[in-house]
């Protein structure tokens, strides 16, 4: 009998899973809380008004063939592993295997106040709801009531969404006849650099392009509270805010530390060589809510070029497994990181080479087109690099 295998998140891990197994004809169920698959990565771009939105998601049936993959959209609530069963807008799904791909959610560390008063850049409508929001706030800036922006978290997410708005700022000021320098914009990082990851040198290339766009960079700033209208930060008098975007951290999706899955302090499942989580046979954990760990033993970060090239592997394997040979290991590539720094510069490390400047820009955009190309050839390329600019 045909096994019915069940993909949930049609995000970086699900759909490549889904498109590999498309490809080999093995027959699959999809489900998503969206009929699309968004550009998370490239969710900035949409918050910071770059190009047309719809170039930044994709139709899950433009990239399903219904021959092979049922698409359902629904919101999963909850995944009986022990009776291999989901459930889905109250309807109960069975399958032989089940591809655990819903990718991650922000971290509120417990702030108080932060998680209402704050927006955050997760997914498509929030980063519409942040470029709607933008265009509000610049068209009333005044000398009187300036308009103070501010970003929450350095990291890589803060990182390139700021850079984006501040690329914006001067454009969306020229539009309403606004002064730009009625519109602050300001990084605040707990640590005593922003992008604590990346080399010494590379921070402080970063700062410094932010701050000649007129980004105001406050590293050493923790956010401890959040207010109406005022952030609290320890050891400095507190900061008001028009718009207070929250980009501090993320952790994996609830539903599987709620649903009994074994999770690290991070909300995500520590899985062996092949997804499997600890005891767990016919269930494959990928992506950002999997604990996948890297060559010093830590689990690697929670990134889309990990989640695509977990979906890749995976797909093989179930075909493997179908077959009833062995599944193999995965081994990741880690190919190094690239962030933009808004519309012409980026910044990165690929292998022991340090970029930045337009190069760094460049192979980022590179890398947009080869995910369009891989997950659907010439079609979804043609269709959807709207968003992409190497000359
Ligand atoms: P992150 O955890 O990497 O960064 C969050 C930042 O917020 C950190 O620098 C942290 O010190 C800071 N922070 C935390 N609490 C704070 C507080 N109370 N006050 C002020 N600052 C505080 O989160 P992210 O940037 O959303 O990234 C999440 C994952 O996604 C990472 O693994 C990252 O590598 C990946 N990512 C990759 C790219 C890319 O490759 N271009 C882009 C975005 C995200």
């Amino acid at each position: 009998m045909e096994k019915q295998i069940l993909i949930l998140g049609a995000g970086y891990g699900g759909v490549k899973t889904a498109c590999g197994l498309q490809r080999q004809d093995i027959p699959f169920t999809l489900v998503n809380d969206q009929p699309y698959h968004q550009f998370t990565t490239l969710m900035h771009e949409v918050a910071g008004g770059r190009d047309h939105p719809d170039d930044y998601r994709i139709a899950l049936h433009d990239l399903i063939d219904p021959r092979v993959g049922k698409i359902r959209i629904g919101t999963v609530s909850a995944i009986d592993w022990k009776g291999r069963r989901v459930q889905v807008d109250g309807a109960s799904l069975e399958y032989d295997v089940l591809v655990v791909a819903l990718g991650s959610e922000t971290e509120f560390f417990g702030i108080p106040g932060l998680q209402k008063y704050s927006v955050q850049l997760w997914g498509f409508d929030s980063a519409l709801d942040i470029r709607r929001r933008m265009v509000e706030l610049v068209k009333k800036a005044t000398a009187e009531h300036p308009v103070n922006v501010i970003v929450g978290g350095g990291g890589l997410t803060g990182v390139e969404l700021t850079g984006e708005l501040a690329d914006w700022i001067p454009h969306l000021s020229r539009q309403y006849g606004v002064r730009p320098e009625h519109v602050h914009l300001i990084l605040i990082e707990a640590m005593e650099t922003i992008l604590p990851m990346l080399d010494v040198e590379l921070q402080r290339r970063a700062k410094q392009v932010l701050e000649q766009k007129g980004v105001q960079v406050r590293t050493g700033t923790k956010v401890a509270e959040v207010k109406d209208g005022q952030v609290i930060v320890d050891g400095h008098p507190p900061l008001s805010y028009s718009l207070f975007i929250w980009t501090g951290g993320v952790r994996g999706n609830r539903l599987l530390g709620e649903n009994g899955f074994p999770v690290d302090r991070k909300g995500r499942v520590p899985v062996d060589p092949v997804f499997h989580p600890k005891g767990i046979s016919d269930v494959f954990v990928i992506g950002d809510c999997a604990a996948f760990p890297g060559p010093d033993g830590r689990p690697l970060p929670p990134t889309a070029q990990l989640a695509t090239q977990m979906g890749d592997h995976l797909a093989q394997n179930i075909g493997h497994l179908l077959k009833g040979t062995p599944l193999n290991a995965f081994h990741p590539h880690l190919r190094g990181t690239l962030a933009s720094l808004g519309r012409g510069q980026g910044i990165g490390k690929v292998g022991n080479w340090k970029l930045a400047g337009a190069t760094a820009r460049f192979l980022k955009e590179a890398n947009k087109a080869r995910y369009l190309w891989s997950i659907g050839g010439w079609k979804t390329f043609s269709r959807k690099r709207g968003q992409i600019r190497l000359a």
